[in-house]
């Protein structure tokens, strides 16, 4: 039986209608969130990606404004404007978006910003507060995932998760995660032994590697849960050809386009999954609803109590 598809753009939508919601009545009684974006240099790739976060915030009725540096900005001009928007009571969210020119310490950056305003999750406060599970932010890629599972009704407790990848922003905090929705974790990488083999343990599988149609049915037990994170941009036909083979909507697009965006997931495993994410329209869309329910948050908690005194709750 074929998989069934969890479709991110429904849940994100869901999602943002909820942020909607939240941002109405905090505008109307004179606290409407913010969130300043600050993308450094001229990134293709980046300039998309700040395009579809400013679009979310107009339709979710976010506050937003954008801060475009020039790409030889020094680490400390980087700051100073870090520090500009932390001390700004009508910002709640700062996101920097990564990558960031080769001349900037994106380190001591990410850590400038104020954690009660890292609506990305990246600050190590906030990476504590996910690991002994106190309230915080929480990296948006992994914590849509967790949404999308919720809202399928899809088992995490006591089940076996096995995460392919160990990166800050996805791998780590997705497996602290699911650890902390009481799911059995095992994490993997380049260096892992028989890769096949732990990942068809798996009751859920997260992939998120960076290598387009890696995880083949080899890896996978019939019936599992997969989650499929990578977006990689196939434009060799050959490589096209093993992934695609007799997909006419496929095809037409790599043809019009001269390239396709694939995931980490082989498309044969969709015949022997459960339930599997499409690319695209499953973790991207959530990626960025995320991000709206996480500014929603920060506004809520910065109003409240801030992040430290929650961190002593
Ligand atoms: P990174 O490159 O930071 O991490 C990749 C991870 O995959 C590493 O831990 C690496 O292992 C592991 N890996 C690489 N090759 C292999 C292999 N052959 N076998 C086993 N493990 C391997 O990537 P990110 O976590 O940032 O992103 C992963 C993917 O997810 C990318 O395609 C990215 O574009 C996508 N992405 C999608 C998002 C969305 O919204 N949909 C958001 C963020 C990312 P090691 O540590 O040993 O090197």
């Amino acid at each position: 039986m074929p998989a069934t598809i969890l479709d991110g753009n429904k849940i994100a939508a869901e999602i943002r209608a909820e942020a909607a919601a939240e941002v109405r009545a905090m505008t109307a009684a004179g606290a409407r969130p913010g969130l300043a974006v600050v993308l450094v240099g001229n990134n293709e790739a980046s300039e998309i990606y700040v395009r579809g976060k400013v679009k979310s915030c107009e339709e979710v009725g976010v506050y937003s404004e954008k801060h475009t540096p020039s790409e030889k900005l020094t680490t400390e001009e980087l700051l100073r404007l870090i520090e500009d928007l932390n001390r700004r009571e009508e910002i709640d969210g700062i996101l920097v978006q990564l990558p960031l020119p080769r001349q900037v310490d994106s380190k001591r950056v990410l850590l400038a910003v104020d954690p009660a305003k890292d609506v990305d999750g990246f600050h190590p406060m906030n990476v504590g507060f996910l690991s002994t599970q106190r309230p915080g932010l929480v990296p948006c890629t992994p914590a849509g995932i967790m949404e999308m599972l919720q809202r399928s009704e899809i088992k995490v407790a006591g089940q076996e998760a096995v995460i392919v990848g160990r990166s800050d922003i996805v791998g780590k905090p997705m497996a602290m995660l699911l650890l902390n929705a009481n799911a059995t974790v095992t994490v993997c990488h380049s260096k892992t032994d028989d890769l096949p083999g732990v990942c068809r343990r798996a009751d859920v599988l997260v992939a998120a590697i960076g290598r387009a149609g890696m995880i083949t049915r080899d890896f996978v037990r019939p019936g599992a849960t997969v989650i499929d994170v990578g977006m990689n941009r196939v434009t060799d036909a050959a490589e096209f050809a093993k992934l695609f083979a007799a997909n006419a909507r496929r095809e037409e697009t790599f043809r019009a386009k001269g390239s396709v965006l694939v995931g980490d997931v082989h498309p044969e495993v969709a015949e022997i999954a459960g339930a599997i994410t499409p690319v695209p329209g499953g973790v991207g869309p959530l990626t960025i609803a995320m991000l709206m329910a996480n500014t929603v948050k920060a506004a809520k908690m910065r109003r409240g109590n801030s992040v430290a005194e929650l961190s002593r709750a």
